[in-house]
């Protein structure tokens, strides 16, 4: 039985609500050996590939090398941005056993070294056939063109390709909105389409061999299917079977609004308190993008909670959500949950929209015997949203710590001010969430209290 306080919700809520299923707060293995492990194993079985189809007299002129290489580089791109899409495929496992937030990162940093491949690749080819033709760089690539049609594709590609990476970097992607960075990342499968064709029709290593060239159909084929299937079949029929809905709109001050969801079913999802949804609501204006909003009350029957921070156009708009309005859910994703606290007490410390999933954890927690403190911080007393949901219980402290740093004078989450909040924190597991600075804040005041860092968990409202 819960001691956090039963917050407002729709009388058809309350009607229905049954706890989740035991088996959701299973615990989880870290598994990302296994995940890690197939990316290099794929990249070795692609240069031993190479290795295997590549001439010995390959290597006997300048030219001929750095073309040899230049394919490698060509090859190994190519398998690492299957491994880049597959990681964000949403393919239940991967996230089960390395977590939405690491396979991103994961993701992002391969970006890096596929744009330095391809970039090699492009080079290597033009300067190595310049080195054999005789020719000009220009001359060279003209030449290249010229004999094989499908490189103006690749080239197409290539542009595509090196555009995304940009969009990526820190420092234009600071300056683009969400939308249209998303709208860029999204024109990478054509790239990888327009890319292909020249490697099936003009690669030595797949003219003339039909085992290869099956064999490298069967993968791109393979990605292609599990993007589909995981990313749009799986979404729509779960629409269609679960017929999830927006229920009610409560308003919770600080500028936070809550969605609650209904649907059929919703305990097949097994989704647990401190994961989140990527939420696409279906009506005008919410059409294009999925949000990522996390669970903000321990997920009852047919119905779950979100609580939204009005940040940007997106978030600020949910609050005029109709009653009734479809919505596409994909996940549950990731794994700050209750089940990786391995102490009996626990830290929580929310920051802004971060306080939804720390009020769900809070309730998982106190539900299992463990001894909470929740530290909340905020601007002022205002953005303390659902602040009236945590009252005073045997298993429970609320901390709520409010004031602009430069009106405190002092930071109230470094290391002499948190200890003097919560005194034992040593002995605690720590979960954090909220805005990366807030983040990194306590992170650093924890570990400087003696917190192991496997006794901290944190999650960044932020995916990009
Ligand atoms: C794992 C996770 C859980 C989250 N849980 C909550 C929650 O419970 N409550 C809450 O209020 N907020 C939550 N957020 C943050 C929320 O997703 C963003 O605030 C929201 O998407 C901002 O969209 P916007 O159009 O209103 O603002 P914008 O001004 O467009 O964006 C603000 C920030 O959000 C990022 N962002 C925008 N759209 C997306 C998107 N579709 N996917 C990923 N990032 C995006 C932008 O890059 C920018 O950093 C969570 C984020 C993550 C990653």
């Amino acid at each position: 039985m819960t001691s956090l306080t039963a917050p407002r919700q729709t009388a058809d809520a309350r009607r229905t609500s049954r706890p989740a299923p035991r088996g959701t707060t299973r615990p989880e293995p870290a598994r990302r050996f296994p995940v890690r492990s197939a990316i290099v194993a794929a990249t070795l079985a692609v240069t031993a590939f190479w290795w295997f189809g590549t001439p010995p007299a390959a290597g006997s002129t300048p030219g001929g090398a750095l073309v040899a290489i230049a394919e490698l580089m060509g090859l190994v791109a190519s398998i690492l941005v299957l491994a880049q899409l597959l990681l964000v495929a949403r393919v239940p496992w991967f996230e089960r056993s390395v977590g939405m937030d690491r396979l991103v990162s994961w993701h992002r940093s391969l970006g890096t070294t596929v744009l330095l491949l391809i970039v090699g690749h492009v080079a290597g080819m033009i300067v190595g056939y310049q080195l054999i033709q005789g020719k000009t760089p220009w001359g060279s690539l003209l030449t290249l063109l010229h004999s094989f049609a499908d490189l103006w594709w690749a080239l197409i590609g290539t542009a595509v390709f090196m555009a995304v990476g940009l969009s990526s970097a820190r420092l234009l992607r600071r300056r683009l909105s969400y939308e249209w960075w998303y709208g860029i990342h999204f024109t990478v499968y054509g790239a990888v389409a327009l890319t292909f064709v020249h490697q099936i029709n003009a690669g030595v290593h797949f003219v003339g061999n039909p085992v290869a060239r099956a064999a490298w159909l069967f993968l791109y084929g393979a990605t292609a299917w599990t993007i589909l299937w995981y990313r749009v079949i799986q979404l729509i029929a779960r629409h269609v079977t679960l017929g999830v809905h927006v229920a009610a709109i409560v308003e919770e001050g600080g500028g936070h609004t809550s969605v609650w969801l209904r649907g059929k079913r919703m305990d097949r999802l097994a989704p647990r308190a401190g994961q989140f949804f990527l939420v696409r609501f279906l009506v005008p204006g919410h059409l294009l993008t999925a949000h990522p909003y996390s669970l903000s009350l321990v997920p009852t029957g047919d119905h779950l909670r979100f609580t939204v921070g009005a940040l940007g156009d997106h978030s600020s708009s949910v609050r005029h959500l109709k009653v009734g309005t479809p919505v596409l859910l994909e996940g549950p994703f990731g794994r700050m949950t209750a089940d990786r606290a391995r102490s009996r007490r626990v830290l929580l410390v929310a920051g802004g929209a971060g306080i939804g999933p720390i009020r769900a954890l809070a309730e998982d927690l106190v539900n299992a015997g463990r001894d909470v403190v929740v530290v909340h911080r905020a601007h002022s007393t205002d953005g303390l949203a659902l602040a009236s949901e945590f009252p005073a219980a045997p298993r429970l402290r609320y901390v709520p710590v409010t004031g602009r740093r430069r009106e405190l004078g002092y930071d109230p989450l470094v290391p002499s001010s948190l200890a003097s909040l919560v005194p034992d924190v040593r002995s605690r597991d720590v979960f954090v969430c909220g805005p990366s600075a807030m983040i990194d804040t306590v992170v650093s005041s924890v570990r400087a209290l003696g917190v192991p860092r496997s006794a901290i968990h944190t999650e960044e409202l932020s995916l990009v």
